[in-house]
């Protein structure tokens, strides 16, 4: 999992239980400091996110087959998405750009954006990949490592997830605004090779964001939420190529948050306290 932020293109790793760190922050209100103030601010209340149906999302993007970007199946599970988030009531933007795989092959990517309030200026990101892989090298039988993988864990359970995410948060009054955006071409890099062969959509998204100017408050991407006994470490930040000090603070606040949480919600298990270099 990883996390985007738009001005800076950086990521880092993070997790699955954002949704309630997401309505955590809706609900969070200022401190009063008035002793006349007597009137009541109603709280957020947010819904209960569906397992089965984010199950669901992630089974109907595996039926389509490996998604890899140029191929029919590709094409018909972005069709399928942008779908299902019109059906939800959100305004959906496709974002298409050309893109040159490392192996020299040419696409084209569609990265897919739906946003909630538009009209709030407090934005979130939440962020996930919909292609997947176009060949498994890393795969334990070696006869299938020039295959596509199917990546329902490395994609579609990301996609699942903020699926799941907007129907619920288009259907709330959740006070935020919220851009839900699904990457395209983010998995086919080099194995080994130049970082800059990844995250071509997020790449091409950052270079000409949806709104210009487009500022979130903080972004997270999920990826590979979906393995069984999932964990969540914590990503080093230190081992960022190009480390800004402040930039680290705040994500490193935004990290402390969600784990956080995550204690408080006996989630301790699944968000461990742990370093990991990203
Ligand atoms: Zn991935």
């Amino acid at each position: 999992m990883q996390l985007i932020f738009p001005s800076l293109n950086k990521t880092w790793t993070w997790s699955l239980l954002l949704f309630l760190m997401v309505m955590g922050i809706g609900c969070k209100q200022e401190p009063r400091t008035s002793s006349t103030t007597t009137t009541e601010t109603p709280s957020y209340q947010p819904p209960s996110f569906q397992m089965d149906s984010a199950y669901q999302y992630v089974t109907d993007q595996v039926a389509f087959g490996s998604r890899v970007p140029g191929s029919e199946a590709h094409e018909a599970c972005k069709d399928w998405i942008v779908a299902k988030l019109t059906s939800f009531g959100l305004n959906v933007i496709q974002q298409t750009f050309p893109a040159k795989l490392y192996t020299g092959t040419a696409v084209t990517g569609t990265n897919i954006i739906a946003t909630i309030n538009p009209d709030q200026n407090k934005r979130i990101l939440l962020g996930a990949h919909w292609d997947s892989r176009f060949m498994a090298e890393q795969d334990v039988d070696e006869s299938t490592r020039n295959q596509p993988i199917l990546g329902a864990d490395d994609g579609a359970s990301g996609v699942g997830v903020l699926l799941e995410i907007a129907r619920l948060l288009a259907q709330s009054s959740i006070p935020l605004g919220v851009d839900i955006i699904l990457f395209d071409v983010e998995d086919q890099g080099e194995r080994s090779g130049a970082t800059e062969t990844w995250c071509l959509g997020a790449q091409y998204w950052s270079r000409d964001p949806h709104v210009p100017g487009y500022m979130a408050k903080y972004g997270i991407l999920l990826d590979m939420v979906g393995a069984h006994d999932a964990e969540f470490p914590v990503e080093d930040l230190s081992n960022i190529p190009d480390y800004n000090a402040q930039v680290a603070g705040h994500v490193s606040a935004i990290y402390l948050k969600v784990w956080r949480l995550a204690q408080q919600m006996g989630k301790g298990n699944l968000f461990v306290k742990r370093y990991v270099v990203g």
